[in-house]
């Protein structure tokens, strides 16, 4: 088995066909490595951009890649994906976090109308597997690659990096400390098939259900308790739909409590997560004082 370790820098291109930014890759670099790991060929191409004219200044900044570097040297995309399709063969293809898997279906499906990579069958995501042997799971906070080679206190120039190749060898320097450690987690593990599957999980948008009626809402989770002597409260207002979060007023009919019962239901690709707030009712008669200071002035 053989594993090839990628990384990509890209470009915020506009592109004027859909009216939005794309983000154009504009490198790719990549590391060959044997089944324990020695590297045994490399891959460096620098891509003419065919979407944007202009590289965006923070991108020349973090990358140091000039216009003319990219326009006289550069290749384009089909052509890299050719090359590096040939380079990677039948290798596991391994980047850091799946970003640049994302860009990687954005860019081939916008020059070819398909999503599905032609290098691509064997996919690991290296950030995942370091989170995983380091025991980092904060869905929150990601493991960035600088952070991860500083934990495991390798040795690299802040200055090198940002560049496809030079972070490919620092993603490979990672895995190969993982790995060595005893009773690590096995990298077969994290180690999948890319199937109809795999594309589903990578294009799908996490995004909020807004309709009350969608079947993906368990109606269970709409009820309140007091949040003073935990009776389940009666909803005294329909619910209204404000900033993806929906609202409504709930009394206790034991203590006569009434609040703001919040709630927001997030569908991600397999699950839905639901967040509930109790807020208590402002005051009303500081709400006209207010009204009528400012109808005043
Ligand atoms: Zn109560």
């Amino acid at each position: 088995m053989s594993f090839v370790i990628l990384d990509l820098e890209w470009n915020g291109s506009y592109s004027s066909v859909l009216h939005r930014f794309v983000n154009e890759i504009i490198e790719f670099g990549a590391v060959k490595t044997d089944s324990e790991l020695n590297i045994i060929d490399t891959f460096s191409v620098l891509i003419k951009p065919q979407i944007g004219k202009k590289l965006c200044s923070k991108v020349k900044e973090l990358t140091k890649i000039t216009n003319e570097e990219l326009f006289e040297r550069g290749i384009p995309f089909l052509d890299a994906v050719n090359r590096f399709t040939d380079f990677s063969a039948d290798s596991v293809l391994m980047t850091w976090g799946t970003s640049d898997i994302h860009a990687l279906i954005e860019n081939y499906s916008y020059f070819t109308g398909d999503a599905r990579l032609p290098f691509l069958k064997k996919y690991c995501n290296l950030q995942a597997y370091c989170e995983g042997c380091l025991d980092l799971h904060k869905p929150s906070c990601q493991l960035g690659l600088s952070s991860c080679a500083e934990l495991l206190g390798i040795d690299f120039s802040q200055e090198e990096q940002h560049r496809a190749f030079a972070d490919a060898e620092l993603s490979l320097e990672c895995l190969k400390i993982l790995t060595q450690v005893e009773n690590n987690k096995p990298l077969d593990g994290y180690i999948m098939s890319v199937d109809d599957g795999f594309y589903d999980r990578m294009t799908f948008k996490t995004h909020f259900i807004t309709d009350l009626k969608s079947s993906e809402i368990d109606k269970k989770q709409m009820k309140f308790n007091c949040n003073l002597c935990g009776r389940q409260a009666k909803r005294t207002t329909e619910w209204k739909l404000h900033n993806k979060t929906f609202s409504a007023e709930f009394l206790c009919k034991r203590c006569k409590h009434s609040f703001i019962g919040r709630i927001s239901f997030k569908k991600k690709f397999n699950e839905v997560v639901v967040k509930k707030k109790i807020v208590e009712k402002r005051k009303n008669p500081q709400n006209s004082e207010n009204d009528s200071a400012e109808n005043n002035s």
